[in-house]
């Protein structure tokens, strides 16, 4: 059995049971209490959840895309703990290898070892590591921040109360505790990893790659809608500093506007953006490098 192939029986048990549950949620609605203020909620916490991630776990901290006054960094940890995707200083260490390593070893989520590996398999299992001393010392610039050292140190605490016990509380409001929990908790938990693992599934496979050739990484207007712009990939795999993934002005890109609106109420500063006249350049490049590849004889078997 290789290290790949041994199950990591915590995760497994966990996103079993949060299968469950959410399914539980949809019956739940659908049978016993059907409430569209419980429905709204649900929306509610995803989007902010789904925020955090994004904007936070993702542009913020991964790639220190622009910088973040300590209330937009709290509320990011906080909700970014309910999405039960590991602490901030976890998260941002794995996706850095991904980053520096795409497609080959030790690239945690490498699509080159399938669709179901890319999407969920690597949380399943134990993926190889590229050992704890290298992990944090990838991460050395995120633990200066006592913000996201707190929200590593009390992680599974912080998740359960954001996660569970918050939207629990609030749905009391309504009289639908139990439904606020189920929906807001579980089944926006469940909806909201798949959209995030779809970047490292489909955004792999599925899409067009007009700044870079070199990676798997691909543009898809149906991820980015999946997962509030994030689906830009290809762009994002080049230009990884940039705050944006959808570059143009009428690409879907939720994050982008959020962290720009973040920045005229003076949450966030320092915005990077990458020049425009690179942009083309890497455009430009790609473009030769498709013209000059070579051809596929109309006779050649597929
Ligand atoms: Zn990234
Ligand atoms: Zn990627």
């Amino acid at each position: 059995m290789t290290t790949r192939t041994r199950l990591h029986w915590t995760n497994f048990s966990f996103v079993v049971f949060a299968h469950l549950a959410a399914a539980f949620a949809i019956v739940y609605l659908c049978v016993f209490t059907f409430s569209f203020w419980t429905i709204g909620f649900g929306v509610l916490w995803g989007t902010l959840c789904g925020l955090s991630i994004t904007g936070g776990y993702h542009r913020l901290f991964s790639h220190g895309a622009y910088e973040a006054s300590w209330p937009l960094r709290l509320f990011y940890l906080l909700f970014g703990a309910a999405s039960v995707q590991n602490s901030a200083l976890s998260w941002a260490a794995d996706h850095r290898v991904h980053h520096a390593h795409t497609d080959r070893e030790p690239d945690p989520y490498s699509v080159q070892h399938g669709f179901w590996w890319a999407h969920i398999g690597w949380v399943l299992c134990k993926p190889k590591n590229i050992g704890d001393r290298k992990r944090k010392s990838l991460v050395r610039d995120l633990e200066a921040d006592p913000l996201i050292r707190f929200q590593h140190r009390f992680y599974v605490p912080l998740a359960l109360l954001f996660g569970a016990g918050a939207p629990a509380a609030i749905g009391t409001a309504w009289g639908d505790p139990l439904g606020a929990m189920l929906v807001a908790g579980f089944l926006r938990l469940v909806v909201q990893w798949h959209a995030t693992f779809s970047v490292n599934s489909f955004a792999h496979l599925v899409g067009s790659k007009p700044y870079e050739k070199s990676s798997s990484a691909r543009d898809s207007l149906l991820v980015a809608l999946m997962t509030m712009g994030e689906g830009y990939h290809n762009f994002h795999h080049r230009f990884q500093a940039d705050y944006r993934n959808g570059v143009r002005w009428y690409h879907f890109d939720p994050t982008k506007w959020w962290v720009w609106s973040a920045s005229r109420l003076g949450l966030a500063r320092k915005l990077r953006r990458v020049p425009k006249d690179r942009i083309r350049a890497a455009l430009a490049a790609t473009k030769l490098e498709s013209q000059n590849a070579p051809r596929r004889p109309d006779h050649a078997p597929l």
